[in-house]
């Protein structure tokens, strides 16, 4: 993997983290570059007060901002808005200690995980363990394109059981306060940052959790990227049928109504479609940020909408006592449910799900 230092500025905690940080990628066989179009990881330093994207060339490029920013009590409502408004996968925040050092080093991701590091002076411990939180974002591959045809049959148009199915959980779960509102993305980006993410990363929108249910043997409807879950009603625009993935592409295939204009699918349908092409059992799944005790978890924790993601989890499912009955936990993130339906998903998890995810 190739790495790129986009500039420091006058940052100079930025500065002597990433310096130590070249001789660490390098032992893990990374190779520094000196322009940002061969590289795949771009460490991009940016004023906190100040948060600027940084031009990136393409959908592959994983971006890790960095900040200089401390006395905050809450890291994902400090962060959060800055790596929205540096267009970052994740966000590196340096706390100020004294003139120069860096007390603690706080990590925040595109799906809200926190984790907090202390410095202890940039030793090689804390450099490894930096490396370990950095490598999935710099080894993984994100599926984020997708391709309409109008070709869904009429009959489908306005949805089925199924799709009210869908529509219910995303009512009950907001009643539940599991869903977090959807990210107020507008108010922090300009249109031309707003498309530049869309035309990135596929996403609408930020929002979180996703519902799916099984329509035969190789399609399945699902919720959209970016919408207010509980709100999942027209069919194209809140939920859509997934019917297949191109890996000639990398894309995923969905079949939509004629006049609506269709909305994303879920970042997350790569790993669904591989759940149910595997078990056939499975006739629905459900994915939420929150936790429950006493399961099974990924142990990397890879970016949402990977091709790593889905395979993790869907792994954890396939070797299941129960695939289709499963509860797995996604590391630092939340939790990935199959069921026979989605009825029946939301009778098993009630009461067992809470909204605090623990972070390691
Ligand atoms: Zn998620």
């Amino acid at each position: 993997m190739e790495f790129y230092f986009a500039g420091t500025g006058d940052d100079v905690r930025a500065e002597r983290l990433l310096a130590g940080l070249q001789p660490v990628l390098e032992r893990h066989g990374h190779r520094r570059v000196d322009t940002s179009e061969a590289a795949s990881l771009v460490f991009h330093p940016f004023p906190a007060k100040h948060p600027r994207s940084f031009r990136r060339q393409n959908s592959g490029m994983f971006l890790v901002g960095i900040t200089t920013l401390g006395g905050f009590d809450d890291p994902i409502a400090a962060l959060y808005p800055r790596l929205v408004r540096s267009l970052s996968n994740l966000v590196v925040s340096l706390t100020p200690e004294g003139k120069h050092d860096i007390g603690d080093v706080h990590l925040v991701t595109l799906e809200q995980g926190h984790v907090r590091l202390p410095a202890h002076g940039l030793s090689d411990a804390f450099y490894e363990e930096f490396y370990r939180r950095l490598e999935p974002l710099a080894t993984s591959r994100l599926v984020v394109n997708n391709i309409f045809e109008p070709d869904l049959e009429p009959e489908l148009w306005a949805g089925d059981e199924r799709t009210r199915g869908i529509g219910q959980a995303g009512r009950f779960l907001a009643e539940l306060d599991l869903l977090p509102a959807v990210f107020p993305i507008e108010d922090v980006l300009s249109p031309r940052e707003l498309r530049q993410l869309k035309k990135l990363y596929g996403i609408g929108g930020l929002s979180y959790g996703n519902f799916s249910a099984r329509l035969d043997d190789r399609r399945f409807w699902m919720s959209a990227s970016g919408v207010d879950k509980s709100r999942l009603e027209i069919i194209g625009r809140d939920i859509l049928l997934v019917k297949g993935y191109d890996a000639d592409r990398n894309a995923i295939l969905l079949s939509v109504p004629p006049n609506v204009e269709p909305r994303r699918v879920s970042v997350d349908a790569i790993e669904h479609w591989m759940i149910y092409r595997e078990n056939p059992g499975v006739r629905a799944i459900l994915h939420v940020h929150a936790w429950t005790d006493g399961i099974r978890s990924t142990e990397v924790t890879y970016p949402c909408g990977t091709y790593e993601m889905g395979r993790a989890v869907a792994d954890l499912i396939r070797t299941s006592p129960d695939p289709v009955h499963s509860i797995i936990g996604l590391k630092n993130h939340g939790v990935t449910v199959t069921g026979d339906s989605m009825e029946e998903i939301l009778a098993r998890v009630t009461g067992r799900l809470t909204r605090s995810v623990p972070m390691t």
